[in-house]
């Protein structure tokens, strides 16, 4: 351990303040580090691990397709990636998808998409895409830009332009920006991970779509963490009772391989043309088969289970020692505590659970299959840190 610390601080850009610990292997939602120690994992590696680490089913589908063919370029025709495709518009009611490696560069591909849209249908003029305070979209320079929290841009001055920020559940606020502003797109996370783990209202979220669809104007839902079955339904928009144009995913889709996804709604789906956009690995054989084996299980009865299981930590947390505040949906779950949260998850670590931070809160974002002897186990290690 020591050495790897080591060797991380001398060889690995310093982005990371990584925690103390070297993980090494799992098991479902059992995570090992160097020594043997054993932690109920409440993180999934940010919400990618959907079915807890080396799923059986999963890393069979991986390592039969990478013993078959681990890439071809998207200059031919590759069945992974299609039946994958497939499967998420049949899924969704989308129209078609584009592939790509990352949260960020999925949404690169909504925005690229809503642009073209617009400037064709209206004018070039109309470029401007709304974001909402305290979202997170990405660390590109143009997802950064969509990323509504000024500390991440302060140093990587300018960013793309054509950029609005509309303030979080404030419908006249966003109606009077739609009215003073050429707009393009609103893009929204239903549930703002990064941003503390806050679920939109429902009155917002139907206002925005209403504002979309009059004024023609592309809707852009990022599921990249709320989206996979992580809130109760297959996608987080689907709790609010709308239809977006655009929805962006990442993270949990791949089960821990690199993968993004853009689905294009009837709207959009013929908006990008030959050569507009590309990617080498988008849409990679041994990601988009591994995919395959997440998707086709995220059905009604996992969706069941992760509400149950969503259900069991409100009820033990709200209003538990210590505890200010339990916000977010389904297993996306965020604590405001009394405690400073990084003492909170020190102490959850000390005790064998990993948990997550957003803001200034205790972020859970646990396997959508989590046993519920391993979640029971791991709420009672988090009630107990979360004690004044
Ligand atoms: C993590 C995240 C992203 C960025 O995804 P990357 O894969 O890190 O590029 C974008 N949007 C949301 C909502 C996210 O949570």
């Amino acid at each position: 351990m020591s050495d790897i610390k080591a060797l991380d601080k001398e060889y690995i850009a310093n982005t990371y303040a990584r925690f103390p610990l070297e993980i090494v292997k799992g098991k479902g939602s059992l995570v090992y580090d160097e020594n043997g120690g054993e932690y109920i994992d409440l993180g999934s590696g940010i919400a990618v691990t959907a079915f807890g680490i080396a799923d059986d089913e999963w890393a069979n589908a991986v390592s039969l397709q990478a013993g078959t063919l681990q890439h071809t370029s998207n200059l031919y025709y590759s069945s992974p990636c299609v039946k994958l495709a497939q499967m998420l518009c049949e899924k969704t009611g989308m129209k078609k998808v584009f592939f790509s490696n990352s949260g960020a560069e999925a949404n690169e591909c909504a925005i690229k998409t809503a642009r073209k849209y617009a400037f064709e249908k209206k004018g070039s003029e109309y470029f401007n895409i709304i974001t909402l305070k305290n979202s997170f979209h990405g660390r590109t320079v143009t997802t950064l830009a969509a990323t509504g929290q000024e500390v991440f841009h302060k140093d990587f001055l300018p960013l793309t332009e054509g950029f609005l920020y509309a303030d979080v559940n404030d419908c006249d606020g966003i109606k009077n920006m739609v009215a003073e502003n050429k707009v393009a797109a609103i893009m929204i996370e239903c549930v703002q991970g990064e941003g503390g783990v806050a679920a939109l209202n429902k009155e917002f979220v139907k206002t925005v779509a209403d504002i979309c669809e009059k004024e023609d104007i592309i809707l852009i839902c990022d599921e990249v963490q709320c989206g996979n079955g992580r809130c109760g339904e297959l996608y987080c928009y689907m709790n609010y009772g709308i239809t977006p144009d655009i929805v962006s995913t990442a993270k949990g889709l791949g089960g821990g391989l690199p993968l993004g996804a853009t689905l294009m709604g009837e709207k959009t789906k013929a908006v990008l043309g030959a050569s507009d956009h590309g990617s080498t690995f988008g849409g990679n054989p041994v990601c988009c088969a591994g995919a395959l084996s997440i998707l086709s299980r995220i059905d009604e009865k996992l969706l069941e289970g992760v509400k149950a299981k969503s259900e069991y930590i409100f009820n033990e947390l709200e209003g538990a020692p210590g505890v200010k505040s339990v916000s977010g949906m389904g297993l996306m779950i965020g604590i405001e505590t009394e405690k400073n949260a990084a003492d909170v998850i020190n102490e959850c670590m000390s005790n064998g659970v990993l948990v997550l931070k957003a803001k200034t809160k205790v972020r859970l974002l646990p396997a959508l299959n989590i046993p519920d002897e391993l979640l029971k186990k791991a709420v009672a290690v988090l009630k107990k840190a979360c004690e004044v």
